[in-house]
């Protein structure tokens, strides 16, 4: 193994690698944002007909977009943060039960330190199975049943447009990588096309990465092939598919090179898993983040769910002076963003020692989520009862 990754430190190139993968996630989330649900031709209406550019205050204030601040990401992004928060705080380890439990906390209440009053954007398959009462118990059964229930045929993008993290998480074991994004995946979405969705991600990315070691260990080594890339994260997506017809289709969408191709407007299928997945891929074999994204974006759709794939996939490929500057500094939540991340690296480089050795994240313990969050919500409600009480005394001093 490499001199440089073991003691645990993480080469520069590397850590920048991940970062634009994670700015990538929130970017094309928030990017997405602009024309979420809509029809192309609404897009071009209301951003241009072929834009060079798009700025998150750009965004259109009708009632869907209006519920999120300028810059701000959705729940594709609050849903990664979840992850990467019960990553920590287990200090390393996947734990679907302790997923499920912040799953179930931010539906209810979203970020309150964000001043978010509950999680908004939230999928249908995801809804249904959160709010199963036996969710917090056995997320992977209640999440069969589910799919079990919709006649095994519900395989919506709600898991794949969380999992960037995953592909950057112990990267540099690939067997790992696909074990740790099944376990996520299937606490809400048990369909084999969605497992496939995340294994194809998450092992790309991480592949990346592990190909970026190689080079630093062997500079003759040659540049990466993404043609490669994609037949080697095909082959361990189709590890979680049985027929032939089942591994065509994944293969279909991941050679996609014309994003037509995708359709990602087509009637009730915007959010299928594989479209999403299509999108990663199709923005991996780009060469221009800014102009893919708008491409992307410009396809409308479930652009934002399609971008928080698409984003991190070619930034990790791209690297972080790819992204325009102002995409990750006007970004609402960036502080917060900056220093999970931070924390993330630290995690990553304690991962080959015995757990008991890891930092400890105490703070991200859910119980302590949840009285800081109601903490919040106290004081939130006595300023706004001080607020109505000052503007009634002043309506009454004001009609003497
Ligand atoms: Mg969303």
């Amino acid at each position: 193994m490499a001199t440089s990754a073991e003691s645990g430190s993480i080469p520069q190139m590397i850590k920048d690698q991940m970062l634009a993968t994670i700015y990538g996630q929130c970017i094309g989330d928030a990017l997405g944002l602009l024309t979420e649900f809509m029809t192309k031709e609404e897009a071009k209406t209301y951003y241009g007909k072929k834009p060079t550019e798009l700025k998150y205050e750009q965004k259109v204030p009708d009632f869907h977009r209006s519920r999120w601040k300028v810059g701000d990401w959705t729940d594709d992004t609050d849903q990664m943060i979840l992850i990467l928060q019960s990553l920590l705080y287990k200090k390393g380890e996947i734990d679907p039960v302790d997923f499920a439990q912040r799953m179930r906390f931010w539906m209810r209440r979203g970020f309150p330190e964000l001043g978010d009053w509950g999680g908004m954007g939230i999928g249908q398959t995801t809804k249904t199975v959160l709010s199963n009462e036996d969710f917090l118990m056995d997320p992977h059964k209640v999440a069969e049943r589910f799919w079990e229930q919709t006649g095994r045929k519900s395989a919506a993008n709600g898991s794949v447009m969380r999992t960037s993290i995953l592909g950057l998480h112990q990267w540099k074991d690939i067997e790992a990588v696909k074990s740790n994004a099944l376990s996520i995946c299937k606490a809400t979405h048990y369909d084999p096309r969605c497992q496939a969705s995340v294994v194809a991600v998450t092992t790309c990315i991480a592949l990346i990465l592990q190909h970026t070691q190689h080079l630093l260990d062997d500079p003759s080594t040659k540049k990466l092939n993404v043609d490669k890339l994609i037949r080697q994260s095909y082959d361990m997506a189709c590890q979680v598919l049985d027929t032939k017809e089942e591994k065509d289709e994944l293969w279909k969408f991941m050679s996609c090179t014309d994003i037509k191709k995708l359709d990602l407007t087509e009637r009730d299928k915007i959010g299928y898993t594989y479209k999403c997945m299509g999108s990663g891929f199709w923005a991996l074999k780009q060469n221009d983040f800014k102009k893919a994204m708008i491409k992307l974006v410009m396809e409308a759709g479930d652009a934002d769910t399609n971008g928080s794939v698409a984003g991190p996939m070619l930034a990790c490929k791209l690297g972080l002076s790819s992204i325009p500057p102002h995409w990750i500094s006007d970004l609402k939540h960036k502080d917060m963003m900056d220093s999970l991340y931070q924390r993330f690296i630290t995690l990553q480089s304690q991962m080959e020692r015995p757990i008991e050795e890891r930092m400890d994240n105490e703070d991200m313990n859910i119980e302590k989520i949840r009285e800081r969050g109601e903490a919040i919500r106290l004081e939130t409600e006595r300023k706004m009862d001080e607020e109505r009480k000052r503007k009634i005394e002043e309506k009454g001093i004001h009609n003497l």
